[in-house]
C-alpha cells in the first residue's frame, strides 16, 4: 500500500482522485475545508502551515504521492488574494512542504493543477504570474485584489504550470527520483463549474467556451490522468503540463505548440 495526499479530496477532481486511489487498495490522506481526514483552510499562510504540520505527522515524513488539488474559481465578487493564497500558495508551498517526504517514498510522484484558462483566456495579467513566481509574496496577494480574481485565475494556475517545469527537472525533484508533471483540465463537471455556471456576467460564458469533443468531462477523466501520472507507468513522464481539455487549447492555437529551440 502506497501513501498519497490528496488537497481539495472532498469534491471533484480531488474526491474523484481520492476514490479512484483508494479504490486501487492505496492510502489517502485527504484535506480539505470540509469532510476530510485534515481540515483546513488553504487560503491562509497560517491554514496552510496547519494542515502541513498535520500531514507530515500522518504520513511519518514518508510519502508515495501528493495531488495538490484545492482550489476556487474566479469571480467578480471574489477578492483576487484569496485565488493567489489558495491555488497558487496553497499548491506550491505543499509540494515545497512535501519534497522531502516524497524523496522518502518509493516511485514518488507529484501531480500539480493547472487549468487551460493558462492558454485561453484572453487579457491574462502577465504580471501577477511573474510576482507569484518571482516577487514578493505580499506584492503578488496585493496585485492579484488589484486585478480581481477572474484575471488572477488563469495567472495563478500558469504560475503552477511555470512553477512545475522550473522545478521538476532539478536535482531536488527529479535528481531525488520524483516526478513532478502538471495536469491543465479544462470545463470539468464539478461544484467549481456549477458556482461559475451560477454566476450573472460569468455563467452564461462558461458554456460559450469551445469544446471541440462536444462536451465537457465528468471528473473521473482528470481523475484517471492523475492516478495515471502517479503510476510506476507513467515513470518517464517528467515535467510535463498535460492538458487534458477536449481539445480547445489545440484548437485555439494550434500552431503554439511544441515550440522549437530558439535559434
Ligand atoms: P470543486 O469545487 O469540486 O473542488 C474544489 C475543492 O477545493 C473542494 O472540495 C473545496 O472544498 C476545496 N476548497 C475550496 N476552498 C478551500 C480552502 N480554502 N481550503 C481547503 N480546501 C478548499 O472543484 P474542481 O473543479 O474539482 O477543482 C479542482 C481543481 O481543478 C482546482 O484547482 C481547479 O482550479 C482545477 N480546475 C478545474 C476546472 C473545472 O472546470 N472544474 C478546470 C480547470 C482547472
Amino acid at each position: 500500500m502506497r501513501t498519497f495526499v490528496v488537497t481539495g479530496s472532498a469534491s471533484g477532481i480531488g474526491a474523484a482522485t481520492r476514490k479512484r486511489l483508494v479504490g486501487q487498495g492505496e492510502r489517502v490522506i485527504g484535506v480539505d475545508i470540509r469532510d476530510a481526514d485534515i481540515l483546513a483552510d488553504l487560503s491562509s499562510a497560517a491554514g496552510r502551515r496547519e494542515a502541513i504540520a498535520r500531514v507530515e505527522s500522518l504520513c511519518g515524513g514518508v510519502l508515495d504521492g501528493l495531488v495538490p488539488c484545492a482550489g476556487l474559481m474566479g469571480l467578480p465578487d471574489r477578492p483576487g488574494r484569496v485565488l493567489a493564497e489558495l491555488n497558487y500558495y496553497g499548491t506550491i508551498e505543499f509540494l515545497e512542504a512535501a519534497r522531502p517526504w516524497l524523496a522518502r517514498g518509493t516511485n514518488a510522484a507529484a501531480v500539480a493543477i493547472s487549468s487551460n484558462s493558462t492558454t485561453t483566456m484572453p487579457g491574462l495579467p502577465v504580471e501577477l504570474t511573474r510576482l507569484l513566481l518571482d516577487g514578493d509574496p505580499a506584492e503578488a496577494i496585493a496585485f492579484a485584489d488589484k486585478v480581481g480574481s477572474p484575471a488572477a485565475y488563469p495567472a495563478a494556475k500558469l504560475a503552477v504550470a511555470h512553477w512545475v517545469r522550473r522545478k521538476a527537472s532539478t536535482a531536488e525533484w527529479a535528481g531525488a527520483g520524483i516526478t513532478l508533471n502538471a495536469v491543465a483540465p479544462g470545463k470539468t463537471e464539478t461544484n467549481m463549474l456549477a458556482e461559475g455556471r451560477a454566476d450573472k456576467i460569468f455563467g452564461p460564458l462558461i458554456d460559450a467556451f469551445p469544446v471541440p469533443v462536444g462536451r465537457s468531462a465528468h471528473p473521473d477523466e482528470l481523475a484517471a490522468l492523475v492516478a495515471f501520472l502517479l503510476s510506476k507507468d507513467a515513470r518517464f513522464i517528467c515535467g510535463s503540463v498535460i492538458f487534458c481539455d477536449g481539445g480547445t487549447d489545440a484548437q485555439m492555437r494550434p500552431n503554439d505548440f511544441p515550440t522549437p529551440f530558439p535559434r
